[in-house]
């Protein structure tokens, strides 16, 4: 029985350069291929002139690429978010969200299918666990928000951006493009060369990702090995050249995760989710801070931050009457008092199997400057994407 073709998303640059050389091709090969995909949006095996024939035939052979199909898209009615539900090849579904803030684009991208850890209040902690996802099943989630911006630039050239204007919704497909609209010269121009796969050129003709948030569906720590590859990939400086301080990974407080993360001084940002400042109201909301006890989870974060010197985003949904009292403010600043912390609050969004209330205007506002006397930043997360259910812990799929 022939093996399956590996998937293209699945490696990263050494190792698409280990294969080439173990099929009998030089590296510049697999380097100009390399470039093709994450520089030029280009999949299609005819679209890649560059490419000699018989490296080309073999890669064909060899190689698939993984991207995901569209299941279907949703957008918010402000034209700010957008919600793909996409298909995995075994049929599985998953969500990603596109985000636009004031000057930046940023992908809310999941790590799992479903999620084990069960926060009460989550969409997908609701649903329950189904897979992990393969670190190519993530790395494609940014391929298709990249190709969803690209398709965007080439619309520009010729109707408008649809959400500067404020105008209708675009829909748009999957699939790679093998020629740009330069946004300058409002025409088509082809694919450029790709002879410096290093070259900036081809992957600023189009509005580009620049921020990755590792906060939808899943527990990245729960998925500790694929997640960092993809993260390796999505770095690569001849690839979509993603900032480290540009992906912020959220965990719920999964201990040994924080600590390796340290250990191998992983340079991107550090989010975990709190919602409760004291083990037993944080167990009620939380159920896996019975397995990872608040004050072992405070360890965990001091080590990360003396060891990287770096700060720790500590998330904080605000739920009415339940974590969002003046006295709920008081015991989050005693806690994070003194470490190189930031607080970000987020009203909590609706989902079915929750009935909680999400925290007003004033209370969210009081909660902050609380922290503020505190010493620690805070802010008042923007709620994106509400309405088409795309907001912080809305996510869930079908199971089957
Ligand atoms: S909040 Fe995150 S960790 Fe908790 S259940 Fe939802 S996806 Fe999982």
């Amino acid at each position: 029985m022939s093996e399956l073709p590996t998937n293209f998303y699945d490696l990263t640059r050494p190792e698409l350069f280990e294969l080439a050389a173990s099929w009998g091709f030089p590296t510049v090969h697999a380097a100009k291929l390399w470039a093709y995909v994450y520089l030029s949006g280009v999949e299609n095996w005819s679209a890649m002139p560059e490419l000699p024939a018989r490296y080309r035939t073999k890669a064909e052979c060899e190689l698939v690429f993984g991207r995901h199909e569209t299941a279907a898209e949703t957008h918010s009615s402000d034209g700010f978010t957008r919600k793909y539900l996409l298909a995995l090849a075994d049929g599985r579904k998953i969500e990603t969200v596109l985000m636009r803030f004031t000057g930046r684009v940023t992908a809310c991208i999941s790590s799992q299918a479903g999620c084990a850890m069960g926060c009460v209040f989550c969409a997908t902690g609701q649903m329950g666990y189904i897979r992990h996802l393969t670190a190519g099943e993530i790395v494609a989630q940014a391929m298709h928000v990249d190709a969803a911006l690209r398709e965007t630039t080439n619309r520009v050239g010729q109707v408008g951006s649809d959400v500067a204007a404020g105008g209708p919704a675009c829909r748009v497909s999957n699939t790679g493009v093998a020629a740009h609209i330069d946004p300058q010269a409002r025409r088509p121009v082809a694919t450029p060369a790709l002879a410096d796969a290093t070259s900036s050129s081809p992957h600023d003709r189009h509005e580009r990702l620049r921020n990755i948030v590792l906060m939808g569906m899943g527990e990245p720590l729960h998925n500790y090995d694929a997640v960092m590859k993809a993260v390796d990939i999505l770095r690569d400086n001849n690839g979509l050249a993603l900032g480290a301080k540009k992906i912020t990974l959220s965990t719920v407080g999964v201990i040994p995760g924080i600590i390796r993360l340290a250990d191998e001084s992983r340079p991107i940002n550090l989010a975990v989710s709190l919602h409760g400042a004291t083990q037993e109201e944080r167990a009620a909301l939380v159920p896996v801070a019975k397995k990872w006890p608040l004050d072992e989870l405070m360890d965990a974060c001091r080590y990360y931050i003396e060891k990287l010197d770096r700060r720790i985003f500590y998330e904080w949904t605000l739920i009415e009457g339940k974590n969002d009292t003046a006295e709920n403010a008081h015991a989050v600043g005693r806690l994070l008092k003194g470490q190189q912390a930031q607080v970000n609050l987020i009203p909590l969004n609706p989902t079915n199997g929750y009935d909680g209330e999400p925290t007003g205007r004033e209370a969210a506002k009081n909660f902050q400057q609380i922290l503020a006397g505190y010493g620690l930043p805070c802010t008042v997360r923007q709620r994106r994407g509400i309405d088409i259910g795309a907001g912080c812990g809305q996510l869930a799929v079908a199971k089957r």
